[in-house]
Parts: C-alpha cells; sequence; structure tokens
C-alpha cells in the first residue's frame, strides 16, 4: 500500500477526496471550518513534495445542481486557510475542469464543484416517488454506466487519488471508493483517514488494559451490534442515557416512562457479558422529570427529582445519569488505561441535564491527563465534549460519525477497503 509519508508527489496532480461538509449560515458563510483546518497537513504534505491538489468534496444533500450547495461559499475560508488563491471549476467533470487540471503547476490548488450534483456520485437514481420498480431497476442500470465514465472523467484530471475523507469513508460513492481502482499504484490515504484508522486500531486491536467502553445515547437497538463486538474487547462496559432503562427493566426495575426497547435483547447482553467476564456498570441513580415533553421541546425549566433507577415513578422520566452513578464510574474509569466514548448519558442538549454528561467528559479527561488513551467518537459524544470546550484534552477525538461505528462493528468500509485492496 502506498503511504502519503513517501510518495512522490513532484510535479504530480493529485485529485483528493477531502470532507468539506461544512456547515453555513443563511449568508453562505462557513460558520465552522474545523473539517477544512483538519485537512491542512495533507495538503501540505502535497504542497511540499512539489505536487498540485484537485480537490473534490460533496456539500449537504443536493438533489441536482442547487446554488446553495455550491462549493463557491467555501472559497474564501479556504483561501485564508490555505493562504493562495483558489482555482474554481463550475462543474467537477466539465471541459472547464480538464482546461483547469491540464495547466495546474505545482502548489496549485483546484476546487471542483459538489460532486452530489451528479446522481452518479452516490450512484442513487433521482426518481420521484410514484416511479415503478420497473422504471427504478432501468435508471439503477443507466446510472450504473453513467457512474463508470463518471469516474474515468474524474480520475483522467490527475495522475494520483487520496482519500481524507473519512465521514464519508462507509459509502461506496465514485469518489470515496470506486475511483481508487483507476490509481492501482497511485492511491493512498491522506493524514485524518491515517489518524482516525490508526486510533480505532489502536483501541480496538491493542488495547492496554483495564480497558472501559461507555456507551450512552438514546436507543439500544441502534448499537447492539457495537455491544456485542465490544463484549469481546472491553473489561467493563458503562451503559447509559437512554439505553440503560431497557437493561434496568430486564433486571426487574421500575423505569416509569423512560426510553424502553427489546427487554429480551438486554437480557442475552447481560447473559453475554457474563459469560465472557465483562463487567456492566448501569446507573444506580437519575435525574428524573414528569414534565419531559417540554425537556423535548428544548426547555429545561422543569421541575426534577434524583431517583433510584429501579424505583422511577410511573408518571416520570428519567433523562440523565445521577451523582451516585457518576461517583461509580468515575472509580471504574479512573483505574482503565483505555476509554473509547460514544453516546451522551443523558439528554445534554438541555443544561438540567446535561451534568451527567458534562462529568463524563470531565473524567474522560482527568483519566487522560493520567495516563490514559481516551477515544471519543460518534456524532453526540463529539458534539458534547466540543460543547464542554474539552476536545483537545483527550487522546483522540474521531469526526468519523457513522463510518466510525461501522468501523467499530467490523465492517469493512469501502473507502478504506479502496485503498487497502
Ligand atoms: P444516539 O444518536 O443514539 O447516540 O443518541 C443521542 C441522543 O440520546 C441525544 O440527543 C440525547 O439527548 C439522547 N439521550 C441521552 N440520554 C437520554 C435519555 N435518558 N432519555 C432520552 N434520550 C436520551
Amino acid at each position: 500500500m502506498q503511504s502519503i509519508d513517501n510518495y512522490d508527489f513532484h510535479g504530480k496532480r493529485a485529485i483528493v477526496r477531502f470532507d468539506f461538509n461544512v456547515p453555513l449560515n443563511e449568508k453562505f458563510e462557513v460558520t465552522d471550518d474545523t473539517r477544512i483546518r483538519a485537512a491542512i497537513p495533507t495538503i501540505k504534505k502535497i504542497f511540499a513534495g512539489g505536487g498540485a491538489i484537485i480537490a473534490m468534496t460533496h456539500l449537504g444533500r443536493p438533489k441536482g445542481v442547487t446554488e446553495k450547495y455550491s462549493l463557491k461559499h467555501i472559497i474564501p475560508t479556504l483561501e485564508k486557510l490555505i493562504g493562495k488563491t483558489i482555482l474554481f471549476a463550475t462543474d467537477c467533470v466539465g471541459e472547464e475542469a480538464v482546461e483547469l487540471s491540464k495547466n495546474l503547476k505545482p502548489g496549485d490548488f483546484l476546487l471542483l464543484e459538489n460532486l452530489r450534483f451528479y446522481a452518479e456520485e452516490e450512484g442513487k437514481p433521482r426518481l420521484d416517488e410514484s416511479a415503478t420498480q420497473e422504471e427504478k431497476d432501468a435508471a439503477k442500470k443507466e446510472l450504473k454506466i453513467k457512474q463508470k465514465a463518471f469516474v474515468n472523467r474524474l480520475a483522467s484530471l490527475a495522475d494520483c487519488y487520496v482519500n481524507d475523507a473519512f465521514g464519508t469513508a462507509h459509502r461506496a460513492h465514485a469518489s470515496t471508493a470506486l475511483i481508487a481502482a483507476n490509481f492501482p499504484n497511485d492511491k493512498m490515504f491522506g493524514y485524518i483517514m491515517n489518524g482516525e484508522l490508526k486510533a480505532i486500531d489502536k483501541v480496538l486491536d491493542a488495547p492496554e488494559r483495564p480497558f472501559t467502553a461507555i456507551l450512552g445515547g438514546s436507543k439500544v437497538s441502534t448499537k447492539i451490534t457495537i455491544i456485542k463486538r465490544l463484549l469481546d474487547k472491553v473489561d467493563n462496559l458503562i451503559l447509559g442515557g437512554g439505553m440503560s432503562f431497557t437493561f434496568i427493566k430486564a433486571l426487574g426495575g421500575n423505569i416509569g416512562l423512560s426510553i424502553c426497547e427489546d427487554v429480551e435483547l438486554a437480557k442475552d447482553i447481560l447473559k453475554d457479558a457474563k459469560e465472557k467476564n465483562v463487567k456492566i456498570y448501569l446507573p444506580v441513580d437519575v435525574v428524573t422529570t414528569k414534565q419531559f415533553d417540554e425537556v423535548f421541546k428544548g426547555n429545561g425549566n422543569v421541575e426534577t427529582k434524583i431517583s433510584d433507577i429501579r424505583k422511577i415513578s410511573d408518571d416520570a422520566q428519567g433523562l440523565d445519569a445521577g451523582p451516585t452513578s457518576i461517583e461509580t464510574w468515575k472509580k471504574v474509569l479512573m483505574e482503565s488505561k483505555t476509554i473509547l466514548w460514544n453516546g451522551p448519558v443523558g439528554v445534554f442538549e438541555v443544561s438540567t441535564f446535561a451534568n451527567g454528561t458534562m462529568n463524563i467528559a470531565q473524567i474522560v479527561v482527568e483519566a487522560t491527563s493520567e495516563g490514559a488513551y481516551s477515544l471519543v467518537g460518534g456524532g453526540d459524544s463529539v458534539a458534547a465534549i466540543n460543547k464542554f470546550n474539552l476536545a483537545d484534552k483527550v487522546s483522540y477525538v474521531s469526526t468519523g460519525g457513522g463510518a466510525l461505528l461501522e468501523y467499530m462493528e467490523g465492517i469493512d468500509l469501502p473507502g478504506v477497503k479502496a485503498i487497502k485492496d
């Protein structure tokens, strides 16, 4: 496998799949440039090696050419962060892109317009609801052929391919996976991809022990495969948030109106954990409220009570971990050498119920400062750690979201496989 570290970029045009899917405000200004800043090491490396960059990315979920999702909006931010004039091709596979790419000189940065303006990028036909199955099948077949031409056209712009978009690595799209085949000897990961894969592999394949995972979030059903896989890897599993109530019910507790799913599934997991010698730590107390409807509207101005998690009153919901739960979890976490955290342990978006998640973030930071390796990842835990301004105090924050969860489940990510194969 090629490595970006020793690849010779001299005089080459590198087509790089970035994840510049950044949020824009109503004036189309970039409101959070984290994803662009994260890409700087890869950009610098290619320029330092004497190469030029052809940047491809998606922005939003357009269903065709849509002004709102044009990548021209991100040019000022790119120019500021990279310190260069950005060349822009208004059609990612148009004549203009071909012409511009031909004339690229070392150190040039050419940005291609939003890949998802073409259905070919995702390979999903854009039909309306009324289409018949036959029409759908025919459209799929036709798009498959067009997608091949789209991939070839993109590939023809460049001499080598770099994938640095971990956030879309779980999608087998034209730019994230298919194009790699056009560069059998000139394809590689960028530094974001390398960093993400290294961090996850370190935790899942060679963790220093004890290894503790904290899983939270709303539902156990969406995390079942991950829980099962983690039971083969961890010493301790802390289960918090909405998903914990199904387990408490499985153990005979009264959880009131708290979120509850398949109790049999929870029993199964508990049995599995016992057999595998994994210690499960559920909350022992929770912050409850009867006015949960208000909370889910974003209003934290409600009456709360700390309750034994097995004795929640029939008309209340548990929405955050209580102080005794946090104390118990703290002991486990402070003795751990590896920590994986995915999912908040309460409705952290509403400040009345954010304490548990904030405490977890602080404890993970404390354990890290005492030598533990900590990986925080998956949508909401990243949002939480950013909200508490602690992201730079843990070992690694994965930006992967869906890609991270699938990788943790043991799924071969198409974007990763395409480079490794
Ligand atoms: P997930 O996407 O499954 O990781 O879930 C994240 C969501 O879980 C966040 O929006 C939290 O507000 C929510 N959540 C955490 N704890 C609870 C709880 N006890 N009851 C309901 N929702 C919760």
